[in-house]
């Protein structure tokens, strides 16, 4: 029987135990939570809800996940899986849940070292090109804000928090309708997902990158991985590479039949977390242990007939150094658990689609290197990111300061004029744009909120094209390409859901 119990932010907010409060309405401690979310339409009469069934036990999923679980495979070749993000890191896990002991290769660094390079970078300015919040043990999903809400309909989501989980993250990412793990925990949850690889016979290699993928006599299908490192034979290769590998996909553009895809570019967004709160719910959500900061979702379009719409919203947490090369400057967002800092950011972005100025298949990733680049120059070279608020934005004038919301970018930012950085039609877009969403929620057309640049990384510029069914590359047998950088995701579920099903489908391969 599911049965929605609701309360009020104040009956709810501050209470020891949500488990406990719940028994109490229940007159029973045995029941699960499917469900909760937080009715926000009426801003005077806000409901805490918790959707929950009596006495029954959430399922395990990994039937779901692995179908043909049980089944040892004898094979003579490792499969070979580049990259250890999302969809590298679920692909593994079900390979070495089959007893097919993958072979993972990573540039970046493990956990615990990436995470001293990434505050060296904030702090001092100084980035390890192999080693920062894009490349590394976890992927670009590592020092994120975990959001797992994706669009994608999947069976396996069950699956993936389940895991998650069991290494770390909280238990209502199994119920929460937008579910959250926070850079804290998911740091934890790569290790362990780290773990168990290699305690089921799978190897992990850090620091080591793939360089060239040699192909065999017949020219289209693959017999070897060559890395800065050594060498592998293989007919199986998984490429789960991200969306920023510029010089992989540079190199191997002709060989994979790389197209260019649409994507997005823009700028960041602050404002004060409690002034988002209050335009939200109508209060402040510092004043509830149990209410997590309000999170929201904009598109509109403009009387230019351009799209503006916000990404990757993260309620309390921060701006980060996201660039994974020198002498560039690149924005994304992150937050801790607690969503708690004093700033809630998000991407704000318009879509560009780089047939529309080229044939090049490589033109958006020209594209993201020039932007990414003059952000630098722009900013002054010192690895600061130029930043403006909007009310110099609307005012046509250059960046001067900003007051009441202090942007949080590390290692700081410059006040620039963003006019000199984007091309006209998206800082049209963006003045516009901005306005309009001001007349969604109240205060989102600040002046005072803060624009730091450039946000170029949001999705793939590239797709590496691939058989639908069998996920297998149109232009190479044996080579798999997955997750955000081939073009098949956009995010950490969706990344790992390809990942997942890619196992699958070469799990039954080899079965056959
Ligand atoms: C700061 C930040 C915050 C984000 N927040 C969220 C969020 O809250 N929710 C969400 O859903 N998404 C978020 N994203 C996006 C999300 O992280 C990505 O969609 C996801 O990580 C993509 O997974 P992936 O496995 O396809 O690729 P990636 O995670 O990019 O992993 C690819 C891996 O391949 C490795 N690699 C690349 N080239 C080579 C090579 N030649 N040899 C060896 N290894 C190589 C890289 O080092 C990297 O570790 C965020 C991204 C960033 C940067």
């Amino acid at each position: 029987m599911i049965k929605d119990i609701i309360f009020t932010p104040d009956q709810i907010g501050n209470v020891p135990s949500v488990k406990e409060e719940l028994a109490k309405r229940l007159g029973s401690s045995e029941f699960t939570i499917e469900k909760s979310f937080i009715d926000a339409r009426h801003k005077n009469d806000i409901k805490v809800v918790y959707r929950v069934s009596k006495g029954e036990e959430r399922s395990d999923d990994t039937a779901a996940a692995l179908p043909h679980l049980g089944k040892r495979f004898n094979i003579s070749k490792r499969p070979v899986i580049v990259g250890f993000g999302p969809a590298g890191m679920f692909c593994g896990l079900v390979l070495a849940r089959y007893g097919l002991n993958p072979i993972i290769i990573e540039k970046g660094r493990p956990v615990e070292e990436r995470t001293k390079d990434v505050s060296f970078y904030k702090e001092k300015g100084v980035i390890d090109p192999s080693s920062n919040i894009q490349f590394g043990e976890g992927g670009a999903g590592t020092f994120s804000d975990g959001k797992l809400y994706t669009g994608v309909s999947s069976g396996l989501k069950g699956f993936i928090g389940q895991v998650m989980v069991r290494y770390g993250a909280p238990e209502d990412i199994l119920y929460d309708s937008h579910p959250h793990v926070g850079t804290d925990n998911l740091v934890n949850v790569v290790k362990g997902i780290r773990k168990e690889i290699i305690s089921l016979g799978g190897e992990i290699r850090f620091s080591e990158e793939l360089v060239r993928i040699v192909p065999g006599h017949d020219g289209s299908s693959v017999s070897e991985v060559i890395t800065d490192k050594g060498s592998y034979l293989t007919d199986t290769l998984i490429l789960a590479i991200g969306n920023s590998s510029r010089d992989l996909i540079r190199n191997n553009a002709s060989f994979l039949k790389v197209e260019s895809k649409p994507f997005a570019v823009g700028v960041r967004i602050e404002h004060l977390r409690s002034d988002i709160d209050k335009a939200m719910y109508g209060f402040d959500t510092a004043d509830y242990k149990n209410i997590c900061a309000a999170n929201y979702k904009l598109a509109v379009d403009t009387c230019s007939g351009k799209k503006l719409y916000t990404f990757c919203m993260c309620p309390g947490g921060e701006v980060v150094p996201s660039a994974s090369f020198e002498k560039a400057v690149v924005t994304n967002g992150m937050s801790y658990r607690a969503r708690n800092n004093d700033n809630s950011n998000s991407a704000l972005l318009v879509p560009f689609d780089p047939k529309e100025v080229s044939d090049d298949p490589l033109a958006g990733i020209t594209f993201q290197d020039m932007l990414e680049t003059k952000a630098y120059t722009l900013a002054g070279s010192d690895s600061t990111a130029p930043f403006m608020t909007y009310g110099d934005l609307k005012a046509g004038k250059s960046g001067t300061s900003y007051s009441s919301v202090v942007p949080t970018y590390k290692p700081g930012v410059t006040a620039c004029d963003l006019r000199e950085l984007l091309p006209e039609v998206f800082v049209e877009t963006l003045k516009d744009g901005i306005s309009l969403m001001g007349r969604k929620i109240r205060g989102f057309d600040s002046e005072n909120a803060v624009l730091t640049a450039v946000e170029t990384r949001s999705s793939s510029p590239v797709r590496i094209p691939r058989n639908r069914d069998t996920f297998e590359s149109v232009a190479c047998k044996g080579i798999f390409p997955i997750g955000e950088g081939a073009g098949y995701a956009g995010g950490i579920m969706s990344s790992a859901i390809d990942g997942i099903k890619c196992g699958n489908l070469i799990a039954e391969s080899m079965l056959l």
